[in-house]
């Protein structure tokens, strides 16, 4: 279910513009508006989830397509090295309650002490 107010869902309606990058049936990649890797896209899923936390068992086959389409889209570029990052809740970063992942890469994230 779309929610009218949702800036992503609003993007996905092409109501707001965005830099797409490539899509699939479940799925948008959009350049990040304030990228703050060299490259730094969003995967979003085309319905509405808040976010991992509120995805049902069914809704799981989308992230299952939002993971499909980061690989296609490192294969198209010839990214080798990329991080996925997803930010769950309010406390944990998350700026747009509209699930979504970070694709990041030509940075290295974990120069500040980071260890994952
Ligand atoms: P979060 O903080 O929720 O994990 O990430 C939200 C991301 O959405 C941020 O990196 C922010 O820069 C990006 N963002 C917010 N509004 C827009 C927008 O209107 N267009 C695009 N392309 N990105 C946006
Ligand atoms: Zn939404």
């Amino acid at each position: 279910m779309a929610a009218p107010s949702c800036i992503f869902c609003k993007i996905i309606r092409q109501e707001i513009p965005s830099a797409i990058i490539k899509e699939n049936q479940a799925a948008i990649a959009i350049k990040d508006i304030s990228p703050r890797a060299p490259v730094h896209y969003l995967i979003i899923p085309k319905i509405h989830i808040e976010s991992v936390a509120h995805m049902s068992d069914t809704e799981a086959t989308v992230a299952a397509q939002m993971l499909i389409l980061a690989r296609d889209i490192a294969a198209d570029a010839g990214i080798v090295g990329f991080n996925l990052i997803t930010n769950n809740g309010a406390s944990a970063g998350q700026s747009v309650m509209h699930m979504h992942v970070h694709f990041l890469a030509g940075k290295d994230i974990y120069e500040h002490g980071l260890s994952l």
